[in-house]
């Protein structure tokens, strides 16, 4: 048949094919993890441009992550050549909004060259905000503030809006609102949209300036989304302004677009791709309402289900399908898949995190030596606070691995130092990187010239730059004066230069003029060194991003930066085996795939089990992480884990009890390598087997064999109170003198007769009762 020849159709499945070819106006593609909801929407949108149904700059597609957007352009590259694809839209929600704000933002009062904010400058600003008003006496606290923030913003609640509906005798909620009001003045005042405000700040651009809306409600023919279940209302609001029909009044008077019956543009197509058991971000205002309430929303709307998995093994696919089946309140789907059953997941139970982190690590090296690329490798945790231990053990046997989203390199001291230069240069107005850059490095200026340049700043009524060049106006000593003036020549000069110079010679001017490089080698200090280099690293970004964008400049640099979003890195994945949580982990696949502490407190999180819903959205994050398995799938846990300093005993995670027992391999020897050896410590009171590492080679043998012994003990629920006598197996006899914490996590302080004060978990130290 012609489908059978279309190259855009080839190996497609019949829902499939519906899906890329459907000439709904509204399309909705509901179905579970790995059945190419990614891969048709590309393929319609190669689809759309190669029927020529649109011109490439029609098309608006977004993606949840810059990375997924990049594939995305190259595979429809791929598919319908470079040049055809050329002008299309191809990016997240923030990236195509920053587009247009930095094209229209001046409507509204803001700079064209507007500073964004990430989540740690947001906080900065909040912090200062905190104090100032004193709020923390109230209980405030920054995260609490930027938390509501963020969520109002995404509810399109803006102050004025929340002085609306808040209690005027509430105190709190009266400081709030005063909170919320300077945090938006300030934000105004440095030229500056913190990462809510990109989308908020679009939609009421468009709501004020209908004309405005109409460029794009005439612009974009067909917008389409993936990971639709993850938008939240403002996004969602974001997307029906888009596909508005234009009014006759409001049509641009250029319009190359077919009008309907009364002159006006019909409204643009729209195609949304999700799974509503994948929705993992409720707690940053995902609302899972918006795809089950797509037909309704966009009438006439077409729904095409995908069922067959083509991404994992029958037996991932088992487990997560029985995994997701205990969240009532969803609609059932099975998924099935072709691939057959393949290998049993993998369980192992570690006495510690280093040795759960050991039997990833050796996992791995095995994985590799049975020719399983690193970079088809990924090891998820639900906290970022997992990943030192998996760190130390992998640095420690020299796997190359890389952390998505970690500390980043943009989150380092130099690189904002050398960031802030750039921002100031671009945007005068924000006080927040020309108070950073004003001492950086060290040229005199204390906090009390700080303080006087910004009241100059105020006098003036300009920004801190304006002050900066008036510094001979507020009778500093001649030195500092000769350096306030100096930096402002420099930023003047560069100033000058902003849409003319390449991006990496404004950096390298500023490091030379400021000896940037030259303090830190010349520097004692040995992070010094790998300060420099990470220096030179941002050069270097420069100079990529100068030969990816002949045309770009620092602003566009700048927009660039900000953007990168938690999953994306600069360095690219060949090689290296890839870390990162498990929200991080949506919408990618690899051939082996560890999820590591599932336990319970850590997944579920603690925290979840407050929240309504809270239960129900971490198990699916437990299946987004499952359904990233291509091949196999390991489940590890560890019996107890400490953080910061303390040690609590762990217990197996509820959803391990929901995946079919035969499902499961239980390892009791990984690895018997060269680094360590495991060895089974036999089943736990709870069915789940526990093994335990023996001592590395130069290791004090009875030290380990207390840990190794400690182990196997299961106290139950003996409780110990204060007086009680004791023996420990090592220590000997004691006299408990306190007991903190609760059930398991019981720790009780022992007063040993010989050896001295400790303190032991009862549920699994070595000891009894006398
Ligand atoms: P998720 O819910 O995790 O985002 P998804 O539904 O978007 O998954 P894709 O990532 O598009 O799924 O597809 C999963 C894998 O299956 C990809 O490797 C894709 O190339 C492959 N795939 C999709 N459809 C087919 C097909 N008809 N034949 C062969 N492979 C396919
Ligand atoms: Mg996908």
């Amino acid at each position: 048949s012609l489908a059978d020849a279309d190259p855009l159709l080839d190996g497609l499945n019949p829902q499939q094919r519906t899906a890329v070819l459907s000439r709904s106006a509204a399309l909705l593609i509901v179905a579970g993890a790995g059945s190419g909801k990614t891969a048709v929407l590309t393929r319609r949108v190669a689809r759309l441009i190669r029927d020529r149904e649109l011109w490439p700059s029609q098309i608006l597609a977004i993606t949840f992550t810059n990375k997924a957007a990049a594939e995305m352009r190259e595979r429809v590259e791929l598919l319908v050549g470079r040049e055809a694809a050329q002008g299309m839209w191809i990016s997240t929600f923030h990236s195509a909004c920053v587009r247009i704000l930095r094209r229209e933002a001046e409507q509204f009062g803001f700079g064209a060259a507007f500073t964004i904010y990430d989540s740690a400058d947001s906080r900065a600003l909040i912090k200062r905000l905190v104090k100032e008003m004193q709020a923390d006496t109230l209980g405030f606290t920054v995260s609490a503030v930027a938390g509501k923030i963020s969520r109002l913003k995404n509810e399109l609640v803006d102050a004025e809006g929340y002085s609306r509906q808040l209690n005027p005798n509430d105190p709190t909620e009266v400081m709030f609102l005063e909170l919320f009001r300077r945090y938006t003045a300030e934000l105004r005042r440095a030229n500056a949209f913190d990462f809510d405000d990109l989308i908020a700040q679009t939609v009421y651009l468009f709501r004020a300036f209908p004309k405005v809306a109409a460029l794009y409600q005439r612009r974009f023919r067909h917008i389409l989304i993936d990971e639709y279940q993850d938008t939240n209302h403002a996004q969602y609001a974001l997307i029906r302004e888009l596909t508005r029909p234009v009014e006759p009044v409001h049509v641009p008077v250029d319009t190359r677009v077919e009008l309907d019956a009364t002159g006006g543009i019909p409204a643009a197509s729209l195609t949304v791709v999700g799974d509503s058991d994948q929705s993992i971000y409720a707690f940053r205002g995902a609302d899972i309402r918006n795809i089950v309430e797509f037909e309704r929303d966009f009438t006439g709307a077409e729904v095409v289900l995908l069922e067959q998995n083509y991404r994992s093994t029958q037996t991932i696919l088992d487990a997560a399908n029985a995994v997701i089946a205990n969240n009532f309140d969803r609609i059932a789907k099975n998924l099935f898949t072709a691939v057959g059953a393949g290998d049993k997941i993998v369980g192992f139970t570690g006495y510690t995190q280093h040795d759960e982190a050991q039997f990833v690590a050796d996992e791995i090296q095995k994985l590799h030596e049975a020719g399983t690329p690193y970079s088809q490798i990924a090891v998820f945790y639900r906290t970022n606070a997992q990943t030192r231990a998996l760190e130390e053990i992998f640095i420690r046997s020299g796997l190359p691995y890389r952390v998505l989203g970690g500390t980043k390199f943009y989150e380092r001291a130099e690189i904002k130092d050398l960031m802030a230069y750039l921002i100031a240069v671009a945007n005068p107005a924000d006080g927040l990187a020309m108070r950073r850059i004003l001492n950086t490095p060290k040229r005199g200026i204390g906090p009390a010239t700080e303080t006087a340049l910004a009241n100059h700043a105020d006098e003036l009524g300009g920004t801190m730059h304006d002050a900066l060049r008036d510094a001979a106006a507020l009778g500093l000593g001649p030195k500092v004066t000769a350096a306030i003036l100096d930096l402002a020549g420099l930023l003047d000069e560069l100033a000058d230069g902003v849409t003319t110079m390449l991006v990496p010679d404004v950096l390298t001017t500023i490091i030379e003029r400021t000896n940037y490089l030259e303090l830190l080698r010349g520097s004692r200090d040995p992070q010094d060194e790998a300060r420099a280099e990470n220096v030179e690293e941002l050069v270097a970004v420069t100079r990529d991003f100068q030969k990816n964008n002949p045309e770009g400049r620092l602003v566009d640099f700048l927009t660039e930066v900000a953007l990168v979003a938690a999953a994306d890195d600069l360095d690219d994945s060949s090689g290296t085996v890839s870390l990162m949580t498990l929200h991080t982990a949506k919408g990618l696949e690899y051939d082996a795939v560890f999820i590591t502490g599932v336990e319970e407190n850590l997944l579920p999180h603690q925290m979840s089990a407050a929240e309504p819903g809270g239960p129900a959205e971490e198990r699916r994050l437990f299946y987004v992480g499952i359904t990233r398995a291509r091949k196999v799938l390991h489940l590890s846990l560890a019996m107890t884990r400490s953080t910061f300093g303390d040690t609590t005993v762990a217990s197996p995670s509820r959803y391990l009890q929901e995946i079919p027992t035969e499902l499961i391999d239980w390892r009791d020897s990984p690895g018997m390598g060269a680094r360590s050896s495991t060895r089974s410590l036999g089943s736990g009171r709870d069915g789940f087997r526990y093994s335990a590492s023996l001592p590395p080679a130069g290791k004090p043998k009875t030290e380990w064999a207390n840990r190794v012994t400690a182990s196997v003990r299961d106290n139950g629920d003996l409780t110990l109170a204060v007086g009680d006598r004791i023996r420990h197996v090592d220590f000997g006899d004691g006299t408990v003198s306190a007991v903190t914490g609760v059930g398991p996590k019981s720790i009780a302080e022992v007063q040993f007769e010989t050896a001295g004060r400790k303190r032991l978990l009862i549920k699994i130290a070595p000891l009894e009762k006398l």
